[in-house]
Protein backbone atom coordinates (compact mmCIF):
# COMPACT_ATOMS: atom_id res chain seq x y z
CA UNK A 1 0.00 0.00 0.00
CA UNK A 2 1.51 3.23 -0.85
CA UNK A 3 1.52 5.86 1.51
CA UNK A 4 -0.74 9.35 1.30
CA UNK A 5 0.93 12.91 1.07
CA UNK A 6 -1.49 12.93 4.63
CA UNK A 7 0.15 10.04 6.01
CA UNK A 8 3.59 10.98 5.06
CA UNK A 9 3.03 14.01 6.89
CA UNK A 10 1.22 12.85 9.93
CA UNK A 11 3.89 10.01 9.98
CA UNK A 12 6.79 12.72 10.19
CA UNK A 13 5.28 14.95 12.88
CA UNK A 14 4.64 12.80 14.85
CA UNK A 15 8.25 10.77 14.88
CA UNK A 16 10.70 13.14 13.36
CA UNK A 17 12.65 15.50 14.96
CA UNK A 18 10.75 18.91 13.75
CA UNK A 19 13.81 21.10 13.20
CA UNK A 20 13.00 21.73 9.27
CA UNK A 21 10.42 23.57 7.86
CA UNK A 22 8.60 21.66 4.78
CA UNK A 23 7.74 22.63 1.46
CA UNK A 24 4.02 21.54 1.10
CA UNK A 25 4.88 19.33 -1.44
CA UNK A 26 5.71 15.45 -1.34
CA UNK A 27 8.71 13.80 -3.83
CA UNK A 28 8.77 10.53 -5.14
CA UNK A 29 10.87 10.43 -8.54
CA UNK A 30 13.04 12.90 -10.97
CA UNK A 31 14.34 12.99 -13.90
CA UNK A 32 16.72 15.26 -15.08
CA UNK A 33 16.24 18.98 -14.37
CA UNK A 34 11.98 17.89 -13.46
CA UNK A 35 11.03 16.44 -9.93
CA UNK A 36 7.78 14.49 -9.98
CA UNK A 37 5.42 14.64 -6.85
CA UNK A 38 3.10 11.98 -5.38
CA UNK A 39 0.01 13.01 -7.93
CA UNK A 40 2.35 12.87 -10.51
CA UNK A 41 2.48 16.60 -11.26
CA UNK A 42 6.20 18.14 -12.17
CA UNK A 43 8.57 20.62 -11.20
CA UNK A 44 11.06 22.45 -12.77
CA UNK A 45 14.35 22.50 -10.33
CA UNK A 46 15.98 25.26 -9.89
CA UNK A 47 17.19 24.05 -6.28
CA UNK A 48 19.04 20.56 -7.01
CA UNK A 49 18.74 20.16 -3.26
CA UNK A 50 20.70 22.91 -2.49
CA UNK A 51 23.37 22.42 -5.04
CA UNK A 52 23.89 18.68 -4.78
CA UNK A 53 22.12 16.82 -7.62
CA UNK A 54 24.67 18.58 -10.13
CA UNK A 55 23.60 16.43 -12.73
CA UNK A 56 20.01 16.49 -12.37
CA UNK A 57 18.13 13.71 -10.93
CA UNK A 58 17.94 10.05 -12.30
CA UNK A 59 21.35 10.55 -14.20
CA UNK A 60 21.65 7.36 -16.34
CA UNK A 61 25.50 6.52 -16.33
CA UNK A 62 25.75 8.31 -12.17
CA UNK A 63 22.84 5.49 -11.73
CA UNK A 64 24.77 2.65 -13.40
CA UNK A 65 27.69 3.41 -11.94
CA UNK A 66 26.42 3.64 -8.24
CA UNK A 67 24.21 0.43 -8.68
CA UNK A 68 27.20 -1.46 -9.95
CA UNK A 69 29.17 -0.10 -7.28
CA UNK A 70 26.48 -1.17 -4.53
CA UNK A 71 26.50 -4.88 -6.31
CA UNK A 72 30.64 -4.52 -5.83
CA UNK A 73 31.46 -3.09 -2.78
CA UNK A 74 30.28 -0.31 -0.73
CA UNK A 75 32.00 0.16 2.37
CA UNK A 76 35.63 -1.00 3.67
CA UNK A 77 36.32 1.65 6.12
CA UNK A 78 39.66 3.49 6.59
CA UNK A 79 41.64 0.19 7.54
CA UNK A 80 42.03 -0.86 4.29
CA UNK A 81 43.17 0.48 0.70
CA UNK A 82 40.59 0.23 -1.92
CA UNK A 83 41.00 1.17 -5.40
CA UNK A 84 38.91 4.32 -5.48
CA UNK A 85 40.41 6.96 -3.14
CA UNK A 86 43.81 7.40 -4.84
CA UNK A 87 42.28 7.95 -7.90
CA UNK A 88 39.34 10.09 -6.65
CA UNK A 89 41.91 12.11 -4.39
CA UNK A 90 44.73 12.08 -7.83
CA UNK A 91 42.02 14.32 -9.71
CA UNK A 92 41.00 16.28 -7.25
CA UNK A 93 44.44 17.66 -6.78
CA UNK A 94 45.13 18.39 -10.45
CA UNK A 95 41.24 20.32 -10.46
CA UNK A 96 42.50 22.09 -7.75
CA UNK A 97 46.52 22.58 -7.74
CA UNK A 98 46.49 21.49 -4.50
CA UNK A 99 48.45 18.53 -2.71
CA UNK A 100 46.64 16.30 -0.90
CA UNK A 101 42.71 15.13 -0.34
CA UNK A 102 41.05 14.20 2.77
CA UNK A 103 37.81 12.51 2.50
CA UNK A 104 34.84 13.05 4.80
CA UNK A 105 31.31 12.67 4.21
CA UNK A 106 29.45 16.88 4.18
CA UNK A 107 30.36 20.14 3.27
CA UNK A 108 30.28 20.57 7.75
CA UNK A 109 32.56 17.98 8.28
CA UNK A 110 35.23 19.17 5.15
CA UNK A 111 35.05 22.48 6.77
CA UNK A 112 35.25 20.92 11.05
CA UNK A 113 38.44 19.48 9.08
CA UNK A 114 40.34 22.44 7.26
CA UNK A 115 39.75 24.45 10.73
CA UNK A 116 41.48 21.38 12.99
CA UNK A 117 44.44 20.89 10.20
CA UNK A 118 44.71 24.58 10.40
CA UNK A 119 45.12 24.38 14.54
CA UNK A 120 47.23 21.28 13.49
CA UNK A 121 49.67 23.29 11.44
CA UNK A 122 50.86 25.62 13.89
CA UNK A 123 50.70 23.20 16.93
CA UNK A 124 53.08 21.37 14.55
CA UNK A 125 55.40 24.32 14.34
CA UNK A 126 55.28 24.98 18.02
CA UNK A 127 53.36 28.56 17.80
CA UNK A 128 50.15 26.61 19.92
CA UNK A 129 48.98 30.71 20.65
CA UNK A 130 48.28 30.54 17.00
CA UNK A 131 44.98 28.89 17.51
CA UNK A 132 42.01 31.85 16.35
CA UNK A 133 39.99 32.79 13.27
CA UNK A 134 39.27 35.01 11.18
CA UNK A 135 35.81 35.08 9.30
CA UNK A 136 33.17 36.78 7.57
CA UNK A 137 29.91 38.45 8.38
CA UNK A 138 26.97 36.62 6.49
CA UNK A 139 29.14 33.39 6.33
CA UNK A 140 27.82 30.34 7.00
CA UNK A 141 29.98 27.27 7.21
CA UNK A 142 28.04 24.27 8.75
CA UNK A 143 26.33 23.75 11.72
CA UNK A 144 29.06 21.40 14.04
CA UNK A 145 30.45 23.31 17.12
CA UNK A 146 33.92 24.25 14.87
CA UNK A 147 31.76 24.83 12.03
CA UNK A 148 29.27 27.22 13.65
CA UNK A 149 31.51 29.12 15.69
CA UNK A 150 32.62 30.14 11.95
CA UNK A 151 29.49 30.40 10.81
CA UNK A 152 28.08 34.71 11.63
CA UNK A 153 23.87 33.96 12.12
CA UNK A 154 23.30 35.19 15.82
CA UNK A 155 20.40 33.17 15.19
CA UNK A 156 21.84 29.69 14.34
CA UNK A 157 24.89 30.60 16.76
CA UNK A 158 23.24 31.39 20.30
CA UNK A 159 21.06 28.80 21.20
CA UNK A 160 24.64 26.66 21.56
CA UNK A 161 27.15 28.72 23.53
CA UNK A 162 29.61 28.63 24.45
CA UNK A 163 31.15 27.93 20.83
CA UNK A 164 35.28 27.60 19.96
CA UNK A 165 36.81 31.06 21.03
CA UNK A 166 39.31 33.60 19.05
CA UNK A 167 36.84 34.02 16.17
CA UNK A 168 36.30 37.59 14.89
CA UNK A 169 33.65 38.34 12.11
CA UNK A 170 34.89 41.10 9.98
CA UNK A 171 33.04 42.88 6.87
CA UNK A 172 34.90 41.77 4.02
CA UNK A 173 34.08 45.06 2.01
CA UNK A 174 36.03 46.82 4.74
CA UNK A 175 39.75 45.66 4.35
CA UNK A 176 40.60 47.98 7.75
CA UNK A 177 38.55 45.62 9.74
CA UNK A 178 40.59 42.60 8.31
CA UNK A 179 43.60 44.14 8.65
CA UNK A 180 42.73 44.86 12.10
CA UNK A 181 41.57 41.78 12.88
CA UNK A 182 44.43 39.11 11.43
CA UNK A 183 47.33 39.18 13.67
CA UNK A 184 50.03 36.58 15.14
CA UNK A 185 47.39 34.70 16.56
CA UNK A 186 45.09 33.99 13.39
CA UNK A 187 45.60 30.17 12.62
CA UNK A 188 43.59 30.89 9.21
CA UNK A 189 40.89 33.34 7.41
CA UNK A 190 38.29 31.34 6.12
CA UNK A 191 36.29 32.61 3.06
CA UNK A 192 33.75 31.48 0.91
CA UNK A 193 34.27 32.95 -2.38
CA UNK A 194 30.60 33.45 -2.93
CA UNK A 195 28.69 33.54 0.30
CA UNK A 196 25.71 31.10 -0.23
CA UNK A 197 23.51 30.94 2.60
CA UNK A 198 24.34 34.34 3.36
CA UNK A 199 22.46 35.73 0.71
CA UNK A 200 24.35 35.07 -2.81
CA UNK A 201 27.17 37.80 -1.89
CA UNK A 202 30.20 36.99 -4.36
CA UNK A 203 33.58 38.30 -2.69
CA UNK A 204 35.24 41.17 -4.23
CA UNK A 205 38.16 41.22 -6.14
CA UNK A 206 39.18 43.95 -3.39
CA UNK A 207 38.18 41.75 -0.52
CA UNK A 208 39.91 38.97 -1.97
CA UNK A 209 43.20 41.29 -2.16
CA UNK A 210 43.13 42.30 1.20
CA UNK A 211 42.86 38.68 1.97
CA UNK A 212 45.71 37.27 0.24
CA UNK A 213 47.35 40.68 1.84
CA UNK A 214 46.71 39.85 5.07
CA UNK A 215 47.77 36.29 4.54
CA UNK A 216 51.56 37.43 3.19
CA UNK A 217 51.79 39.98 5.68
CA UNK A 218 50.88 37.83 8.87
CA UNK A 219 51.87 33.83 7.84
CA UNK A 220 47.86 33.05 8.79
CA UNK A 221 46.63 30.33 6.39
CA UNK A 222 43.69 30.62 4.02
CA UNK A 223 41.01 28.32 4.15
CA UNK A 224 38.40 28.81 1.23
CA UNK A 225 34.82 27.17 1.69
CA UNK A 226 33.92 26.14 -1.78
CA UNK A 227 31.26 23.42 -0.86
CA UNK A 228 28.53 25.96 -2.25
CA UNK A 229 30.76 27.72 -4.87
CA UNK A 230 33.04 24.79 -6.07
CA UNK A 231 32.92 21.82 -7.66
CA UNK A 232 31.96 23.41 -10.76
CA UNK A 233 29.36 25.53 -9.85
CA UNK A 234 30.43 28.77 -11.58
CA UNK A 235 32.12 26.56 -15.14
CA UNK A 236 35.44 26.49 -13.24
CA UNK A 237 36.51 23.70 -10.42
CA UNK A 238 36.63 26.45 -8.20
CA UNK A 239 35.48 29.87 -8.11
CA UNK A 240 38.52 31.25 -6.09
CA UNK A 241 41.04 31.33 -8.24
CA UNK A 242 39.39 33.68 -10.37
CA UNK A 243 39.43 36.33 -7.36
CA UNK A 244 43.40 35.77 -6.72
CA UNK A 245 43.04 33.38 -3.58
CA UNK A 246 45.47 30.95 -3.93
CA UNK A 247 43.96 28.76 -0.44
CA UNK A 248 45.98 26.30 1.56
CA UNK A 249 43.12 24.69 2.48
CA UNK A 250 39.82 24.35 0.17
CA UNK A 251 36.68 22.54 1.66
CA UNK A 252 34.31 20.72 -1.07
CA UNK A 253 30.98 19.23 -0.87
CA UNK A 254 27.74 19.52 -2.22
CA UNK A 255 28.02 19.02 -6.20
CA UNK A 256 30.91 16.33 -5.81
CA UNK A 257 28.80 13.52 -5.06
CA UNK A 258 26.08 13.98 -7.29
CA UNK A 259 23.95 13.27 -4.35
CA UNK A 260 25.84 11.08 -2.59
CA UNK A 261 26.57 12.23 0.16
CA UNK A 262 31.16 13.10 0.12
CA UNK A 263 32.96 16.11 1.25
CA UNK A 264 36.79 16.86 0.89
CA UNK A 265 38.92 18.95 2.63
CA UNK A 266 42.36 19.59 0.02
CA UNK A 267 45.45 20.72 1.74
CA UNK A 268 48.79 21.88 0.80
CA UNK A 269 51.78 20.13 1.25
CA UNK A 270 52.61 22.16 3.90
CA UNK A 271 49.95 21.53 5.57
CA UNK A 272 49.10 18.29 4.93
CA UNK A 273 52.86 17.54 6.08
CA UNK A 274 51.90 18.51 9.45
CA UNK A 275 49.40 15.46 9.79
CA UNK A 276 50.18 12.10 11.58
CA UNK A 277 47.60 9.55 11.47
CA UNK A 278 45.50 9.51 13.95
CA UNK A 279 45.23 12.98 13.84
CA UNK A 280 41.97 12.85 12.15
CA UNK A 281 39.35 10.75 10.77
CA UNK A 282 36.15 9.31 9.80
CA UNK A 283 34.34 5.54 9.23
CA UNK A 284 32.83 6.60 6.62
CA UNK A 285 35.08 9.03 4.98
CA UNK A 286 35.25 8.53 1.09
CA UNK A 287 33.95 4.73 0.81
CA UNK A 288 33.26 3.48 -2.14
CA UNK A 289 30.26 4.29 -3.09
CA UNK A 290 30.79 7.60 -2.42
CA UNK A 291 34.32 8.07 -4.62
CA UNK A 292 32.34 6.22 -7.07
CA UNK A 293 29.51 8.94 -7.19
CA UNK A 294 32.30 11.56 -7.23
CA UNK A 295 34.37 10.13 -10.14
CA UNK A 296 31.50 10.03 -11.97
CA UNK A 297 30.23 13.30 -11.62
CA UNK A 298 33.96 14.76 -12.88
CA UNK A 299 33.81 12.43 -15.90
CA UNK A 300 31.01 14.29 -16.44
CA UNK A 301 32.04 17.65 -15.33
CA UNK A 302 35.44 17.72 -16.94
CA UNK A 303 33.50 15.91 -20.50
CA UNK A 304 31.19 18.87 -21.68
CA UNK A 305 29.83 20.50 -18.28
CA UNK A 306 32.78 22.62 -17.61
CA UNK A 307 31.79 24.65 -21.38
CA UNK A 308 28.11 24.18 -21.34
CA UNK A 309 27.96 25.63 -17.64
CA UNK A 310 29.41 28.94 -18.83
CA UNK A 311 27.38 29.37 -21.72
CA UNK A 312 24.04 28.98 -20.05
CA UNK A 313 25.29 30.89 -17.10
CA UNK A 314 25.78 33.77 -19.49
CA UNK A 315 21.92 33.52 -20.52
CA UNK A 316 20.56 33.16 -17.01
CA UNK A 317 22.32 36.39 -15.95
CA UNK A 318 21.10 38.19 -19.17
CA UNK A 319 17.27 36.47 -18.75
CA UNK A 320 17.68 37.35 -14.95
CA UNK A 321 18.97 41.04 -15.38
CA UNK A 322 15.91 41.71 -17.87
CA UNK A 323 13.75 40.11 -15.12
CA UNK A 324 15.08 42.48 -12.57
CA UNK A 325 14.47 45.46 -14.83
CA UNK A 326 11.14 44.47 -15.35
CA UNK A 327 10.31 44.20 -12.04
CA UNK A 328 11.82 47.51 -10.34
CA UNK A 329 12.02 48.12 -7.76
CA UNK A 330 10.71 45.28 -6.18
CA UNK A 331 13.85 43.39 -7.04
CA UNK A 332 16.78 45.16 -5.95
CA UNK A 333 19.75 43.10 -7.57
CA UNK A 334 20.62 40.17 -8.73
CA UNK A 335 24.14 38.46 -7.71
CA UNK A 336 26.01 35.77 -8.28
CA UNK A 337 28.37 33.97 -10.89
CA UNK A 338 27.94 30.47 -13.41
CA UNK A 339 24.86 28.57 -11.80
CA UNK A 340 24.75 30.29 -8.61
CA UNK A 341 22.18 33.23 -8.71
CA UNK A 342 20.44 35.56 -5.91
CA UNK A 343 17.25 37.92 -6.97
CA UNK A 344 17.48 40.25 -3.80
CA UNK A 345 14.08 41.60 -3.43
CA UNK A 346 12.85 44.66 -1.21
CA UNK A 347 10.18 42.46 0.03
CA UNK A 348 10.24 38.66 1.83
CA UNK A 349 10.90 36.29 -0.36
CA UNK A 350 8.97 33.39 1.15
CA UNK A 351 5.48 34.47 -0.57
CA UNK A 352 7.71 34.36 -4.20
CA UNK A 353 9.16 31.01 -3.48
CA UNK A 354 5.68 29.79 -2.11
CA UNK A 355 3.91 30.90 -5.06
CA UNK A 356 6.66 29.73 -8.10
CA UNK A 357 6.14 26.04 -6.14
CA UNK A 358 2.30 26.59 -7.22
CA UNK A 359 3.63 27.01 -10.54
CA UNK A 360 5.96 24.24 -10.81
CA UNK A 361 9.33 26.46 -9.99
CA UNK A 362 11.81 25.08 -7.32
CA UNK A 363 13.86 28.17 -6.27
CA UNK A 364 14.57 29.13 -2.36
CA UNK A 365 15.41 31.79 -0.06
CA UNK A 366 18.08 32.50 1.60
CA UNK A 367 18.29 35.34 4.08
CA UNK A 368 14.75 37.04 4.30
CA UNK A 369 14.62 38.62 0.97
CA UNK A 370 16.98 36.73 -1.32
CA UNK A 371 15.83 33.88 -3.86
CA UNK A 372 18.38 31.74 -4.59
CA UNK A 373 18.94 29.41 -7.65
CA UNK A 374 21.21 26.31 -7.95
CA UNK A 375 20.23 24.76 -10.59
CA UNK A 376 21.83 21.14 -11.62
CA UNK A 377 24.79 21.65 -14.08
CA UNK A 378 22.94 20.09 -16.79
CA UNK A 379 19.99 22.47 -17.71
CA UNK A 380 19.39 24.40 -21.19
CA UNK A 381 18.79 27.87 -22.18
CA UNK A 382 15.18 26.22 -22.50
CA UNK A 383 15.10 25.43 -19.25
CA UNK A 384 16.11 29.03 -18.18
CA UNK A 385 13.35 30.28 -20.22
CA UNK A 386 10.69 28.40 -19.08
CA UNK A 387 12.31 29.32 -15.17
CA UNK A 388 12.35 33.25 -16.26
CA UNK A 389 8.54 33.10 -17.30
CA UNK A 390 7.26 31.73 -13.95
CA UNK A 391 9.24 33.88 -12.20
CA UNK A 392 7.65 36.69 -14.60
CA UNK A 393 4.70 35.81 -13.49
CA UNK A 394 4.80 35.41 -10.16
CA UNK A 395 6.81 38.77 -9.66
CA UNK A 396 3.95 39.84 -11.30
CA UNK A 397 1.29 38.85 -9.34
CA UNK A 398 2.81 40.10 -6.37
N1 LIG B 1 29.85 25.58 3.75
C1 LIG B 1 29.07 26.23 2.89
C2 LIG B 1 29.62 27.37 2.12
C3 LIG B 1 27.75 25.82 2.69
O1 LIG B 1 26.97 26.49 1.83
C4 LIG B 1 27.26 24.73 3.43
C5 LIG B 1 25.86 24.29 3.29
O2 LIG B 1 25.00 24.99 2.84
C6 LIG B 1 28.13 24.07 4.32
C7 LIG B 1 29.42 24.53 4.46
C8 LIG B 1 27.65 22.88 5.09
O3 LIG B 1 27.49 21.80 4.25
P1 LIG B 1 26.59 20.55 4.64
O4 LIG B 1 25.21 21.04 4.85
O5 LIG B 1 26.74 19.59 3.48
O6 LIG B 1 27.17 19.95 5.86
Amino acid sequence: MTATATDIKSLESQYLLQNYRRQPVVFERGEGVRLFDDAGRSYLDFVSGIGVASLGHAHPRLARAVASQAATLIHTSNLYFHPLQGELAARLVKLTKLDRAFFCNSGTEAVEACLKFARRFWHARGAARRTDFVAFNHSFHGRTMGALSVTWDEHYRAPFEPLVPGVTFVDADRPATLDAAVGEHTAAIIVEPIQGEGGVRPLSRAAATAIVEACRRTGALLIADEVQSGSGRTGSFLHGPALGLAPDLVALGKALGAGVPIGAAMLSSRVAGTIAPGDHGTTYGGNLLACRAALTFLDEFEGSLSESIPRVSAYLFDRLRALAAAHRPRVAEVRGAGLIAGLDLTVDAAPVVAAALDRGLLVNRTSATVIRLLPPYVITEKDVDEAMGILDAVLGAL
